[in-house]
């Protein structure tokens, strides 16, 4: 889990930082990221399943240091968040849910559920640093915004949610990105409610669960195939990874 900052202070606990009379970002940014990272996650959570294994397993088995700045994609997301708390729709807003999945208990917040024909459409808010446009024509590049992972985490929703008596019959992602170099500011992409993606989601909690009762990592090449794209810009833990697989003569 994460233990602190990596600063001009050094290694710190967070503790250490919230006395720390130094302020090298602004204190209210500093403070909300200790009070949104102290607390040890949760093995599986409806986006963790999506996630990398070695690096969900790592962040249970690790204690490491993050940079303040490294997280404010985490706070950019949060002002958006709080912001479209303030949008006048009839919906369901924020409502946690517990549910089953397989034999694990899971919980979570979809953001936004509105009524619609049949049921619910299920919304979810997402932040990006840029929306591209497609090399070849004025059409925006979906392939970087329409991710598996996400389709994945909906499909738990929705799962989830009928357990919880709200039946999904679409859903939507609200994308708005950070830089002001976006082909376009924010844009909605449709998404496809997959069913099957639920015994997927299923099998990757089987495999994280099954190597966290063995205190094991996943074999490196095989994380690799799919989150490669992560490893070096994305990836928060890698050091530990990289150090694992060398050892093993993965790499
Ligand atoms: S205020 Fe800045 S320099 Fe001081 S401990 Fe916190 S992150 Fe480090
Ligand atoms: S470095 Fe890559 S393979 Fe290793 S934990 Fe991170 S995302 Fe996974």
């Amino acid at each position: 889990m994460i233990e602190g900052f990596h600063c001009p202070e050094g290694d710190v606990t967070f503790e250490h930082c919230s006395n720390c009379k130094r302020e090298c970002r602004p204190r209210p940014y500093l403070d909300w990221l200790i009070d949104n990272n102290k607390d040890r996650r949760n093995l599986l959570s409806p986006s963790m399943i999506w996630s990398c294994p070695r690096s969900v397993l790592l962040n249970q088995y690790t204690d490491y240091y993050v940079t303040p700045d490294s997280r404010y994609w985490m706070f950019y997301g949060t002002v958006v968040h709080s912001i479209m708390e303030q949008w006048k729709v009839e919906g369901i807003r924020e409502k946690r849910i517990n549910f089953k999945l397989g034999r694990f208990e899971l919980s979570g917040c979809p953001d936004c559920l509105i009524s619609c024909e049949g049921g619910y459409e299920l919304i979810d808010f997402k932040t990006t640093n840029t929306v591209y446009r497609r090399k070849d024509s004025d059409e925006i590049e979906m392939k970087y915004l329409l991710k598996p992972e996400y389709e994945g985490q909906l499909a738990v929703y929705a799962h989830g949610l009928a357990q919880n008596g709200i039946k999904v019959v679409r859903a939507k992602l609200y994308y708005f990105a950070r830089s002001s170099k976006s082909y376009i500011p924010c844009v909605t992409v449709p998404v496809e409610i997959k069913p099957a993606m639920v015994e997927e989601a299923i099998q990757r909690c089987e495999f994280i669960q099954s190597h966290f009762d063995n205190k094991t990592l996943p074999p490196y090449q095989d994380c690799q195939k799919e989150f490669n794209w992560k490893c070096k810009l994305y990836c928060e833990v890698n050091q530990f990874c990289w150090e694992d697989a060398s050892q093993k003569g993965e790499l």
